[in-house]
């Protein structure tokens, strides 16, 4: 048996099973999350590999592209290798996945608008058409984010308290554009709870600029939170419960549940 092989092997024989669908699939595959298109020249952090069975790895590949796209647009990269990497994704998306892609193409009154709501400044000889905006308020782009949230809070979950979020179970999801960010909108009061940071390196190069995230888990492990950014571009917050229908929901959050195994 090859080396890597038999590193797979020792992965799956200890996590034996999938994260991602409410414990009741045996695990078939590591499975990168954040996948490795999130992080300049693939190195993405150690101990970020996690159970999952082939359907759950396959079930939402556009869908992380689309995200992984969106989360390295800012800061605009002056590394050459960095921006081949980001055309290339905008390429695979524009093929695989051509509605969000449109969808995500402001109008000029919506460029107009946004500029007029952030206060953005046009640079001499701009015009409102040159803004470098994404809209990512539709549908297609918040379905994308939502099912790579799905991944990524079972994945969280499941490494920090130490068991799969179940069948029962239910993340709510709120997510912030980096407008948004900057207009504070993320609620300052979790800066106090969310006392938990990980490490994210590879080779002891740290990866914090690319994806970190803050994160508290309550002592029975039913309650957990984490605050995700991707540089950027914008932030991810994510309240799992292992009781779906006990969830005092946050204002304008989205319900996910783990995927329902048949
Ligand atoms: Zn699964």
């Amino acid at each position: 048996m090859s080396q890597s092989k038999n590193r797979k092997q020792q992965f799956l024989t200890s996590n034996p099973v999938c994260c991602f669908c409410g414990g009741v699939s045996p695990s078939e595959e590591p499975d990168h999350v954040p996948s490795r298109a999130f992080f300049t020249n693939r190195q993405w952090p150690e101990g970020y590999e996690f159970p999952a069975c082939v359907t759950c790895n396959r079930a939402s590949r556009h869908d992380e592209q689309v995200v992984a796209m969106l989360s390295r647009l800012y800061p605009e990269s002056s590394n050459s290798a960095d921006s081949a990497a980001i055309e290339k994704l905008m390429v695979a998306v524009s093929r695989n996945y051509p509605e969000v892609m449109e969808e995500m193409l402001p109008t000029l009154r919506q460029k107009r608008n946004a500029a007029k709501k952030y206060k953005l400044e046009l640079q001499p000889g701009q015009t409102h058409a040159d803004l470098p905006l994404l809209s990512v308020r539709g549908p297609l782009v918040n379905s994308a984010i939502h099912s790579f949230s799905r991944k990524l809070f079972c994945a969280l979950y499941y490494k920090h308290a130490g068991q799969v979020l179940k069948s029962s179970g239910g993340i709510a999801v709120l997510w912030f554009s980096n407008l948004q960010i900057d207009e504070d909108k993320i609620p300052r009061e979790l800066g106090n709870v969310l006392s938990g940071f990980p490490k994210l390196e590879r080779s002891r190069t740290n990866l914090d600029d690319q994806f970190f995230y803050r994160w508290a888990i309550a002592d029975t492990k039913e309650v957990a939170v984490f605050l995700a950014f991707f540089r950027r571009s914008f932030a991810i917050l994510g309240y799992v419960h292992q009781q779906a229908d006990r969830f005092e929901l946050p204002l304008g959050a989205t319900i996910i549940r783990p995927f329902q195994a048949e």
